[in-house]
């Protein structure tokens, strides 16, 4: 008998939690990223599967707006820039009997990212191994350049043994973590912090921020974070970085209408105020319009916190005990002017590195020396502005709303530093060139939509304590007590 039976036959709370009995018809609240691949595999495993959507539209986070000037209209992506791993969309794809290619149009984005350094220095990240390391060798020199080459072995590693045992598998009971992978991993350091192991292998300062900054995609500093982190930057930097043409909001409208031709109702405007339960048992969800809506199992996308909390009415210590990633201050804009030395992503790095994380997540205040991201994708897709116009995705990380920043009165001072930083950095008349703008600040959205965008969401790995209801960049995907049915 394995470890695992064993235990389970003693502790049988720790056996797996698959729905018993009936699973035919599923109800999913939210058509977020998660909340559609759910639709996919659940409709693809024959279940007959209803979506409830706040919005009027797919996407959640992966939304995009709308911003009219009179040159004609600009399409920005209000979330997610950076699309990674395509194959695992392809996946929920292909449980439908669908090929991706057919419903979404991936272009792989080169280079990857450009990163501007305070010293003037520019560094193209690839994800084609060779490529790049001549880059290094180049900008940096041949040491770094072979350090680079080793680190991408470790990342891969990491890949490897994290993949099919951690990521993309259901861990029901900590026992599921007990797998000779978890043995390699300990063995390669992963459980070491991030930035000393990355500095094992690089030793520039440039090449340490470009392959550690991932870890705040998981809302974590380098310096908090385990190495097993730097998988993110396997999965970005060495597998490449992708761009849908109609921007990333092409993603969850691509999986909407594909899941909707295979028999799964979306209904759109429609808020979900309860989760009934019987005993262990989700049984249906109530409205807030008072409809009651029955299914044998639920699947619930909105963040771990906020369903507990708001659909379940629960507390779980297990969930107060979490604390919250950064947040961020954005600024879309439409704009008239271009800049010929940016790239699709653009990351400038401040003189302090160390420094934004202590300032974001220790001292809670907005960074003295920023590092931030520009996004420029009507460069990959023209078609995304009007005639001869640019859309500039500005992302300054900001601390979460633990910090006592008022908001209402901090936007419009921020804003200023946003534009006099940009035009510091090299985007000279940035300002006088903006037609149309969107901000978005962790305490408010202009859209419903946008709240939504900025919902709470727990940092993983992490036993700091905080309180819930936190601003946040990331989210989680959570399925109700009556959990997703397993495949068919
Ligand atoms: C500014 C920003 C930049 C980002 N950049 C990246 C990036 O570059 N790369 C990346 O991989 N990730 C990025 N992310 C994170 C990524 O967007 C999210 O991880 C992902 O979109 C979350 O998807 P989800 O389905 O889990 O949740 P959500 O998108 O939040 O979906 C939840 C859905 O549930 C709906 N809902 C909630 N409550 C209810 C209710 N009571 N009734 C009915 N419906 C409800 C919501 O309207 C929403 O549609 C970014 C996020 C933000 C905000």
């Amino acid at each position: 008998m394995s470890l695992h039976a064993q235990a389970t036959r003693f502790m049988p709370w720790l056996t797996p939690r698959t729905v018993t009995g009936p699973t035919d018809e599923v109800v999913i609240v939210g058509a977020g990223l998660a909340g559609l691949s759910a639709a996919m595999r659940l409709a693809g495993a024959g279940r007959s599967v209803t979506v409830l959507e706040r919005e009027d539209i797919p996407g959640g986070r992966a939304g995009q707006i709308q911003l009219q000037s009179d040159d004609g209209t600009y399409r920005i992506d209000t979330g997610p820039t950076v699309l990674t791993m395509p194959d695992l969309i392809a996946d929920a794809f292909d449980c439908l009997g669908e090929k991706m290619e057919d419903w979404l149009e991936l272009s792989p984005i080169s280079p990857l990212y450009r990163a501007f350094y305070p010293d003037g220095s520019v560094l193209d990240v690839h994800s084609d191994v060779d490529e790049m390391a001549e880059e290094i060798a180049s900008v940096i020199g041949p040491e770094e350049a072979a350090g680079y080459r080793r680190y991408v072995d470790f990342v891969s590693d990491l890949y490897k043994y994290e993949m099919n045992d951690f990521i993309d598998r259901n861990i029901d009971s900590p026992l599921d973590l007990l797998t000779p992978d978890l043995a390699k991993l300990v063995a390669i350091g992963g459980f070491r912090k991030l930035a000393p192991k990355v500095r094992e292998y690089l030793k520039d300062p440039r090449t340490e921020r470009v392959y550690s900054f991932q870890a705040m995609y998981a809302g974590l500093s380098p310096y908090d974070a385990l190495a097993i982190y730097a998988v993110i930057a396997y999965m970005d930097s060495v597998a490449g970085v992708f761009f849908p043409k109609g921007g990333m909001h092409a993603v969850p409208q691509a999986m909407a209408a594909a899941a909707e031709k295979h028999g799964v109702k979306f209904r759109y405007g429609v808020t979900v105020e309860s989760v009934e339960t019987t005993g262990e048992r989700a049984t249906a969800v109530i409205t807030t319009d008072g409809e009651r809506i029955t299914a044998d199992a639920f699947v619930l996308n909105p963040d771990l916190p906020v369903a507990y909390r708001d659909l379940l009415g629960q507390d779980p210590w297990s969930i107060r005990r979490l604390d919250y990633s950064p947040s961020c201050y954005l600024l879309l804009a439409g704009s008239s002017a271009s800049y010929s030395k940016i790239a699709h992503h653009n990351i400038h790095f401040g003189k302090s590195w160390k420094g934004v994380f202590d300032d974001l997540i220790d001292r809670q205040q907005l960074m003295s020396d920023p590092s931030l991201l520009v996004t420029n994708p009507s460069r990959s897709d023209p078609d995304l502005a009007p005639p001869g116009k640019e859309i500039y995705y500005v992302l300054f990380p900001t601390p979460n709303l633990d910090s006592p920043i008022d908001w209402n009165l901090t936007k419009d001072r921020y804003r200023d530093e946003v534009i006099r930083t940009l035009e510091e950095r090299g985007y000279v008349g940035f300002g006088d060139a903006i037609e149309v703008e969107n901000i978005t600040t962790p305490k408010t959205g202009p859209t419903a939509a946008w709240n939504a965008a900025l919902r709470s969401h727990p940092r993983t790995l992490s036993s700091r304590p905080g309180p819930s209801d936190r601003a946040t960049y990331g989210g989680r995907t959570w399925s109700s007590p009556a959990r997703v049915p397993s495949r068919a």
